[in-house]
């Protein structure tokens, strides 16, 4: 065995016997181990220590249009020119009519995003009121993603019946600040908290492809751990038109590849969700992000993007050896 083929596969020895991630010194140096050893040992890891249940999702835009904020990479921001839907939180009526939908196609949790730096506290009002009903009618489990809403907030809306909220990282503590001025990756950090603290399950992951390193990619998936985060969107950067990130490269199958693999040795348990961008990923390579790592998904369409289509990806999800 070559030298840095053994030290992939000591070392996913070690994460499997304590299901304990690597630090990010060791994860910086599987970087240089070759892509087949590195997503097999990842896949040795993923079987021994997360979920074998693939854990399915799906997403609703529940308000979108003109948000004050300016990530770089968001069609919804008003800061740039990209073209997009505008309306107000949706009602209780359509919520339940998509929820129930998902929930006939087998999928485990429903989420509903908003666009804004936070729901305004009138809106939160009426979700509060919508969750309640969904609750009621429902047996779907409840995700929201509302932006920095406060410990209070959070909390009244756990009680409404949102079990999981969600914030996204987006990227490494260093690159932040190069693609969002109007807030910052500590406030978002902070809303993680208080929503632990309000007693729901966190999920927050990021974008990958947005001209980030390597390295900051393993600083995101670190900081991810340190937060106690346990389900990690993975966005690959679809480049929207009239957004600054536009002209942005378009990100190898291979570093996708190699992105989730050394995730999961940072993250053994953690569900490692597929999310926006994947749709263009070839079967193949969908296929070995399975095997190496993403053990969950969003399923469906994403907010501003078209997704995979679903009979498929179930398919490929059993391929891969996971129950639904
Ligand atoms: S806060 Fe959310 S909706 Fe607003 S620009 Fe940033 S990513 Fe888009």
């Amino acid at each position: 065995m070559v030298p840095m083929d053994d030290f992939a596969a000591r070392t996913a020895d070690r994460v499997i016997s304590e299901c304990r991630g690597v630090s990010e010194s060791e994860a910086m140096m599987l970087m240089d181990v070759p892509l087949e050893v590195l997503k097999n040992e990842a896949g040795r890891i993923t079987e021994a220590c997360a979920s074998r249940k693939f854990d399915t999702c799906s997403i609703i835009n529940g308000k979108s249009g003109r948000c004050p904020e300016d990530c770089k990479w968001c069609a919804q921001s008003r800061h740039y020119k990209a073209r997009v839907t505008e309306y107000p939180l949706l009602s209780a009526d359509k919520l339940l009519r998509a929820a129930e939908l998902s929930r006939s196609k087998g999928i485990g949790r429903f989420s509903i995003v908003t666009s804004g730096r936070k729901l305004p506290p009138r809106d939160v009002e009426q979700l509060c009121e919508s969750v309640r009903m969904l609750s009621e009618r429902t047996d779907i489990s409840l995700c929201l993603s509302a932006g920095l809403l406060s410990e209070p907030e959070l909390e009244t809306l756990r009680e409404a019946g949102i079990s999981r909220y969600h914030c996204n990282l987006e990227s490494a503590p260093s690159y932040f600040g190069e693609l969002c001025t109007t807030h910052s990756q500590k406030e978002k950090i902070d809303t993680l908290k208080a929503a632990r603290r309000a007693g729901m399950e966190i999920c927050s992951g990021g974008i990958i492809g947005m001209g980030e390193t390597m390295e900051q990619r393993i600083e995101l998936a670190v900081v991810l751990r340190e937060t106690g985060v346990k389900s990690v969107p993975v966005n690959i950067l679809a480049p929207i038109k009239g957004t600054p990130l536009e002209n942005e490269p378009l990100i190898s199958e291979e570093d996708v590849l190699r992105t989730i693999a050394i995730f999961r040795f940072i993250l053994p348990d953690a569900a490692l969700r597929f999310a926006g961008g994947r749709a263009r990923l070839s079967k193949r390579t969908t296929l070995e992000a399975y095997r190496a790592g993403i053990n969950a998904s969003i399923m469906g369409d994403m907010l501003t993007t078209a997704g995979a289509d679903m009979d498929a990806d179930f398919a490929l999800i059993r391929a891969a050896g996971y129950s639904l």
